[in-house]
Formats: structure tokens, C-alpha cells, sequence
């Protein structure tokens, strides 16, 4: 078996040219309601999108697009498929076959967080030790990936790539990064890329401090 950390990766916009370009469609598509296009210059979008957030006019950023490549577990990328405006592709235990080389012959699983005893740690390792076992058997006696599957728990590490417009992406951080009540493990994954976000575009994305 093999534990591996969760991590983000932005697959889009991945430049500053990037980013530019979706400000500026927001901006070309917001002006089109007060037919101002005339006023659009080389910076003006940086006021435009200011004005637009401050009066609530959520409706234009959906113009602005994110593309996400997470690595995490099973078991926080059911709470993420449920935010029904976005777009998914995930790692699918029905066709990936980790008794095959191409995976080592072996199932990655990401630690929940807090298990920082050695009893705790230890028989969250055998667990999935055990559960790998009898994954791998099955497969041995002739079950397909989507038949052993069954056995693997939630901590399973997986890979999703989740697209999303900017205001769904506040949406999701406000109630997977600031708010102190989602499962702390969907925090540590999501505030990092929350705080990368409101770094680059604070006009859109600065929600506060995570609680
Ligand atoms: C702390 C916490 C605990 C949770 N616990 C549970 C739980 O115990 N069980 C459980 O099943 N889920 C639970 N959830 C998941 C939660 O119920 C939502 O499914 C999830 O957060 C997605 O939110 P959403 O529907 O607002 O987002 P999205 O599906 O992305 O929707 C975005 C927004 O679009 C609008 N919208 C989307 N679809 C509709 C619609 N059909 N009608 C009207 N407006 C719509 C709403 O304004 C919505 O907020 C929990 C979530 C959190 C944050």
C-alpha cells in the first residue's frame, strides 16, 4: 500500500494572460447589459469587476471559468460531486486496476487527518492494509476492478478534475474552505487553493479569513 497527501493543481487559467482573458470576458459580457462597451480599455476590467462584486451582480463572473486537478480520497470527493454546477472527471475504480503494474500492485490511501497517535495511525494502516489484501484476491480469483472494489475504503486516494465558474467557485469555497463546519479534511485541501485564488483575484474571491 501507499499513503499518499492531497494536493491541487489550477489546469486553468495557468497564466497571467490567462486570467486576463477570462476577467475581460466578464467584462465584455457585463457591459453588454449597460451597453458600455465604449469604456473598455486595457485595465478597465479591474474596475468593472470591482463594481459588479460590490452591487452583487454574481450573474457576470459566471463568464470566468477555473479548471482544478485535486488528488484526495474517495470520501471527500463524494462531498464535491454534489455541487451540481460544476463539471467532473474523476479516476474511476471501474477501470483502473490496481493489481496491474501500471498502479504497482498496489492501493494508495490518503490518512485522515488527526490520527497523530501511534495506535490510532497504526490500525488505520492495517485497515487498509487489509483492505488491499483482499482487493488484490479478488482480483486473483477472477473478479473484475468494478466487482473488488466493493472492499475499498473511503480513504482510497483518488483524482478528480473539476471545472467551475468563478461564482460557483465562491460558492464551494465559502462552504468548503471559510466555513469552520466542513469535514477538516475537505479544509486542508481546499483552503490552499482558496488562498491561492484570493491572492490572485482578491476582487472576486476574497470571502475573509477561513474560520
Ligand atoms: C457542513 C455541511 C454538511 C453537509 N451535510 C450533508 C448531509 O448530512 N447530507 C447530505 O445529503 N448533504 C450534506 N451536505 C451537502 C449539501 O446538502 C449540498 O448538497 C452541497 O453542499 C452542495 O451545495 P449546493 O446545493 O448549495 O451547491 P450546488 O449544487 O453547486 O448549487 C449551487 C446553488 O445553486 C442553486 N441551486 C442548485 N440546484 C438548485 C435547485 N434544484 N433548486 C434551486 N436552487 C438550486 C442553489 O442556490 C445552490 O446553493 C452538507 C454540506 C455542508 C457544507
Amino acid at each position: 500500500m501507499k499513503i499518499v497527501e492531497q494536493s491541487h493543481m489550477i489546469l486553468y487559467p495557468c497564466t497571467e494572460d490567462d486570467w486576463e482573458t477570462e476577467y475581460k470576458l466578464i467584462e465584455l459580457a457585463g457591459r453588454t447589459a449597460y451597453k458600455s462597451e465604449n469604456k473598455i480599455s486595457a485595465e478597465s476590467h479591474i474596475a468593472f469587476i470591482k463594481g459588479i462584486v460590490s452591487r452583487n451582480h454574481l450573474a457576470v463572473i459566471e463568464f470566468g471559468n477555473i479548471v482544478v486537478h485535486f488528488v484526495t480520497d474517495r470520501g471527500i470527493t463524494h462531498e464535491l460531486v454534489r455541487y451540481r454546477l460544476c463539471s467532473f472527471v474523476q479516476e474511476s475504480t471501474r477501470y483502473c486496476n490496481y493489481g496491474s503494474g501500471k498502479f504497482g500492485n498496489e492501493v494508495a490511501f490518503v490518512m485522515p487527518s488527526g490520527l497523530d497517535d501511534l495506535l490510532r495511525k497504526g490500525e488505520w494502516i492495517q485497515s487498509c492494509r487489509d483492505s488491499e489484501d483482499q482487493y488484490l484476491k479478488l482480483l486473483e480469483i477472477g473478479c473484475t476492478p468494478q466487482q473488488a472494489r466493493a472492499v475499498l475504503p473511503n480513504c482510497t486516494k483518488t483524482e478528480i478534475v473539476v471545472k467551475a465558474n468563478f461564482r460557483e467557485w465562491r460558492h464551494v469555497f465559502e462552504l468548503r474552505a471559510v466555513s469552520k463546519d466542513a469535514h477538516p479534511d475537505m479544509r486542508l485541501l481546499m483552503i490552499p487553493l482558496y488562498e491561492e485564488v484570493r491572492a490572485i483575484c482578491p476582487q472576486i474571491f476574497d470571502l475573509g479569513d477561513p474560520e
